[in-house]
């Protein structure tokens, strides 16, 4: 799966084509329809989304498409241009967590499971499919797979299943049948992203505003920095983190963290005696306060104040809920350093990608100065292209 082009290199329209005549070759039939999803970066509020707290990302151009038809046999048949395996087949009423479709058809089966599960009748499906969103990057390829296959059979199996609700969907093939305890912001993204905005989202609710994000027009751009780094400690320690958090929540007799004001976290902090549980707390309470701060800058026409708020959001990811790693630390050290206006990890960390507030004009500065300190610490080349805020799932033919 390495080799992911940075950027998207054909229209959608020009790649809808290309993975329908691919899915014919494959199953002797033309698909139904074809559909893409995308990945995202978050521009800020991380480890907020599994705390009912707020987030705001944006859909990248990097899109999953997918090919699709229904079936009546209750076969389910998954194939990836992009892993090299050859079709995977699964009975849909077969489907459980514990019986492990391993590998990437999880993702897939799992929202056929979860759809069921809801109550739909899904009595089968051809799935062909195609990414731009480089795998493991922190960039969501994973909900884009699991998205662009929830809206597929929605519309397909006519489910009249809302944007949010399948985002849910999503949400619960990855916990429950892949076995990722994520939170929703990914899939809300994916599912409900609008081009040229954020998505200012309330996790506890799913409510949501669109707020427009023109950068180009201010004279700024935000850069996505891929480490190309995956350290496995990962997994584990997300899960660490969320239970990290939930003492905290139990600890000060709230549901979750999002019911602590920020104007009260001193008093917080003072009631909690374990050091990691102050600091998952002193974290998330903090960081949906940088959203907040956020969007009133943003509302406020003041885009480049941004800049600081990312960074001071990264140095409590890096020191209070330490999910960074010396890579992510080096790329935002580094553009600060280079004149970017702010800089942050994105996503769930210890890897993946950084992203970058720079003035436009400073961009191919920025850039270097990262790709010579990678170089001078015998890192893999980092990869760097613009966040441009896109469209969120959608139906291309
Ligand atoms: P991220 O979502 O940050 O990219 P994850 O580890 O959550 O990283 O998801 C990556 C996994 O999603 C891959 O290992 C693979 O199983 C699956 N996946 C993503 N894109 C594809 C694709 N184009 N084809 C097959 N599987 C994919
Ligand atoms: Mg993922």
């Amino acid at each position: 799966m390495s080799g992911l082009p940075a950027e998207a290199p054909a229209t959608p329209e020009e790649r809808a084509r290309a993975v329908a005549e691919d899915f014919t070759r494959l199953y002797g039939a033309e698909p139904e329809g074809v559909w893409a999803a995308p990945g995202r970066v978050n521009l800020i509020g991380e480890y907020t989304d599994f705390n009912d707290g707020f987030v705001m990302p944006l859909a990248l151009p990097h899109t999953a498409v997918a090919a699709v038809s229904r079936r009546t046999d209750g076969r389910l048949r998954v194939h990836s241009a992009d892993t090299g395996e050859g079709v995977v087949t699964l009975d849909v009423a077969g489907l459980r967590p514990e019986s492990g479709a391993g590998g990437w058809a999880a993702y897939p089966a799992g929202v056929v499971w979860a759809l069921r599960e809801a109550g739909h009748e899904i009595t089968g499906a051809d799935v062909h499919l195609a990414s731009t969103v480089p795998t493991g990057a922190g960039l969501s390829s994973s909900a884009a797979l699991e998205t662009v296959v929830a809206l597929a059979l929605n519309d397909l199996y006519g489910l009249g299943r809302s944007r949010p609700e399948l985002a849910r969907i999503g949400q619960r093939a990855e916990n429950a049948f892949v076995g990722v305890p994520c939170g929703v912001m990914d899939q809300m993204a994916s599912a409900c992203a609008a081009e040229g905005h954020l998505l200012h989202l309330d996790t506890r609710d799913l409510s949501l505003r669109q707020v427009p994000f023109d950068l180009a027009a201010r004279g700024l751009a935000l850069l996505v920095v891929d480490t190309r780094v995956k350290h496995a400690l990962g997994d584990g320690a997300y899960a660490e983190r969320r239970a990290g958090c939930e003492a905290g929540a139990r600890a000060l007799g709230v549901n979750t963290l999002r019911e602590v004001e920020y104007a009260r976290l001193p008093e917080a902090l003072d009631r909690l005696d374990d050091p990691t549980v102050r600091a998952c707390v002193r974290h998330v309470v903090s960081d949906n306060e940088r959203v907040r701060r956020t969007i009133a800058l943003l509302d406020a026409g003041d885009a480049r104040a941004v800049g600081p708020v990312l960074t001071e959001g990264h140095a409590s990811l890096r020191d209070d809920l330490r999910v960074s790693c010396p890579e992510l630390d080096l790329v935002v050290a580094t553009a600060v350093e280079a004149g970017a206006l702010g800089a942050r990890m994105t996503g769930g960390g210890f890897g993946g990608s950084a992203i970058v507030l720079v003035e436009a004009g400073d961009t191919a500065a920025v850039t270097k100065a990262v790709e010579d300190a990678f170089a001078t610490a015998g890192h893999t080349a980092p990869r760097v292209f613009p966040a441009v805020p896109s469209a969120g799932a959608r139906r291309l033919g």
